[in-house]
């Protein structure tokens, strides 16, 4: 531990990335600080098509050690770290060709069944269908699409959650972490980065924490903060590629795996959740702000066009309830033009920058675990690491710990709070087992019992949680991050502003001028999100977001 009173570690950044590194520090027993300047997760890593998956396209590029990696990481967290978040997913991969692509299909899976079984994960293995069994799985596949199907497991989580878990479980650690706090410079002395100066974005205020060692896990932000550090830091290279997704109710598609669909450029997604579907993704560069990814016309007319290639029922705008889009962080090579990003590896790299500064960027939220460590080890060097080294392979998250009792003896509570089987089951796989602390708010507060009207799948406890056990700090954090209404009910979940408004005003002591002013900046950015869907290009629908009032201080773009 530093024994100046500083930090050992400070990590900049709170996706998936920074708070995996935040907990493998902590857990190694450094004093550690985390730094995020929007809400956790606000950037790429509540964006995603929500897959914890070892990526069975890198397969086919015969990118084994990606897909082993990511195997690995898929079963430790189904079965250890995040049993409660993260769920085994059935796909149907549908079939053209009837004997040569069933054959190279099937090799291709096996030997990812394999890997998967290797690495010890449990999820079945390839089942084969003719297409009487397909259409049966999955009625809503054109007929003339298919000659049959492979069935094949990976596994979805709902991304945000799980980084706000992992901040979570670094605090209980003894992590210090604080959101709305952007790093607006580095301390330096004798060209060692020592310490950085932070922007209380809530507060208005500036302070400066001397650390040990920083670093930098910005994602799309990486070159904006190594800029930080001065003329002569090195750094790498990050290109920022789009990628978007669309959302439409259950019963507008019958199936009951979610659809894994080879395109001509790359591969389709549709991903079932319990209420919905989430359809995506593309990938194209992105040149605008990196606070601003939003869909565009463009985008969601390609979704749907591939999506209707095979969809039975046709989609059409009118079924879409939200489209969100994200940006991959991607390691540029060096002869690397933003145009072909596509090409550009999905593996992680970690570098130092300066001395007391390094940086990891790449990589994917599966194998976020995996690049923690390697972002710690490196920070320490080989000879602290060897003492010092990462535990985290053992480390479950809050709801994690005891969630298998919690799920045994979940029976009588749900009796007892009236709650039926899929209610409970959406709390289980949200919560784990602090399903009892749900309970606990209930009991203290009946109305909370109660289900949002404008979204009866959740309670009103859930917005009240929240605020009081997952940091929310305004409307947007609720509704984009943690109830996720946003992406689940049109108009980017205005319907259910007044409830939740009412619901945590009184619980983030805001008087009622706060709250409209909330609730206004959440419905002004929502209605720019509605009009940057229909514009042209992502320059046009860029600016749309930008010219909005941001949902929450930091969402929009920082002068440089
Ligand atoms: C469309 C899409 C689909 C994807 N699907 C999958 C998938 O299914 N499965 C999978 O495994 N991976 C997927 N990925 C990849 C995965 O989402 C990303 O690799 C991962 O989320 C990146 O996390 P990160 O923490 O590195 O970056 P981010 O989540 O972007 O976090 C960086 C954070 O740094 C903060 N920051 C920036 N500057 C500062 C500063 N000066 N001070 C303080 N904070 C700062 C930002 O606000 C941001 O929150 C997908 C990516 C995209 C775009």
């Amino acid at each position: 531990m530093a024994d100046d009173g500083g930090l050992d570690l400070l990590v900049v950044g709170g996706g998936v990335t920074g708070a995996g590194i935040a907990l493998d520090a902590v857990t190694r027993g450094l004093r550690t600080g985390l730094v995020e300047m929007q809400d956790w997760a606000a950037g790429t890593s509540s964006r995603s098509s929500r897959l914890v998956h070892g990526g069975l396209r890198y397969l086919y590029q015969l990118d084994l050690h990606l897909v082993s990696e990511a195997l690995a990481e898929r079963g430790l967290l189904l079965d250890t770290i995040a049993p409660h978040l993260v769920h085994a997913q059935p796909f149907l991969w549908p079939l053209r060709v009837p004997l040569i692509e069933r054959g190279y299909s099937a090799l291709g899976v096996g030997l990812y069944d394999l890997i998967a079984r290797f690495h010890g994960g449990r999820v079945p293995i390839q089942r084969h269908y003719d297409k009487a069994g397909a259409l049966g799985i999955f009625p809503d596949i054109r007929p003339g699409r298919l000659t049959g199907a492979i069935r094949f497991y990976d596994a979805r989580v709902d991304d945000a959650r799980l980084v706000i878990d992992l901040v979570r479980t670094a605090v209980s650690y003894g992590a210090l972490a604080a959101p709305r706090t952007r790093v607006v410079d580095f301390v330096r002395q004798h060209g060692v980065v020592t310490g950085a100066v932070l922007h209380d974005l809530e507060a208005d205020r500036e302070i400066t924490v001397r650390a040990r060692h920083i670093i930098n896990a910005t994602g799309v932000w990486t070159e904006q903060t190594e800029r930080l550090a001065g003329p002569t830091a090195r750094g790498l290279r990050v290109l920022a590629s789009k990628g978007v997704h669309i959302v439409v109710p259950k019963e507008r598609i019958r199936g009951r795996t979610g659809l894994f669909l080879r395109t001509s450029t790359s591969v389709l997604f549709i991903i079932p959740w319990p209420d919905h579907w989430v359809i995506g993704t593309t990938d194209t560069a992105w040149t605008e702000q990196p606070e601003t990814p939003v869909a565009t016309a463009a985008d969601i007319d390609y979704i749907l066009d591939q999506a209707n290639a095979v969809l039975r029922s046709r989609l059409t705008r009118d079924d879409i309830l939200a489209s969100y889009a994200g940006l991959r962080p991607l390691l540029q090579p060096l002869a690397a033009t933003p145009g072909d990003s596509a090409k550009v590896s999905r593996e992680h790299t970690v570098a130092r920058i300066a001395p007391g500064l390094s940086a990891i960027a790449g990589g994917k939220l599966t194998t976020y675990r995996r690049m923690a460590e390697d972002a710690v080890d490196f920070a320490l060097g080989p000879e602290r690491t060897r003492a010092q080294p990462s535990i985290t392979r053992r480390i479950q998250l809050v709801g994690a710990v005891g969630y298998e009792a919690t799920r045994a003896q979940a029976g009588p509570v749900a009796r007892r709070m009236g709650w039926d089987r899929h209610r409970t089951e959406h709390l289980l796989s949200r919560y784990g087992s602090e399903l009892t602390t749900i309970a606990d708010l209930i009991r203290e507060d009946p109305g909370l019992g109660r289900p949002l009207t404008a979204a009866p799948t959740y309670l009103r406890a859930e917005a009240a949680f929240a605020v009081t056990h997952e940091g929310a700090l305004h409307l947007a954090d609720v509704l984009r991050r943690r109830v996720r209404l946003a992406y689940e009910l049109p108009d980017g979940g205005c319907a259910a502003l007044d409830e939740v408004g009412d619901i945590v005003a009184p619980l983030l002591g805001w008087d009622a001028t706060t709250l409209e002013r909330e609730k206004d900046r959440y419905r002004r950015e929502a209605e720019a999100q509605r009009a940057a869907s229909e514009a042209p290009d992502d320059a046009t629908a860029s600016a749309l977001m930008a010219a909005a009032p941001a949902g929450a201080p930091a969402e929009a773009p920082a002068a440089e």
